[in-house]
């Protein structure tokens, strides 16, 4: 059984292509670009062959990211 991964640990994940999503917590991976109507959910433990570990620093960075924006207007 393959190990479970989260998106948001991912140099595959970009947070930054589409800003309206993200700000609803929802990313893009760069392996899905023939799907362009597809988004990833940033820290579902999920079985995937293609992630590729991200700097820990730009992960942590994206945490915090993400922590901010769902916090904004609470
Ligand atoms: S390659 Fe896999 S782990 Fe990486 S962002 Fe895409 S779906 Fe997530």
């Amino acid at each position: 059984m393959t190990t479970a991964v989260e998106c948001v640990s991912c140099a595959l994940f970009t947070l930054r292509e589409d800003p309206k999503y993200a700000q609803l917590g929802l990313a893009r991976c760069a392996a899905m670009k023939d799907r362009p109507g597809t988004f990833v959910s940033p820290q579902y433990p999920r079985q995937c062959r293609d992630h590729q570990p991200a700097p820990a620093a730009k992960t942590a960075a994206r945490i915090e990211w993400l922590r901010d924006a769902r916090s904004e207007g609470a």
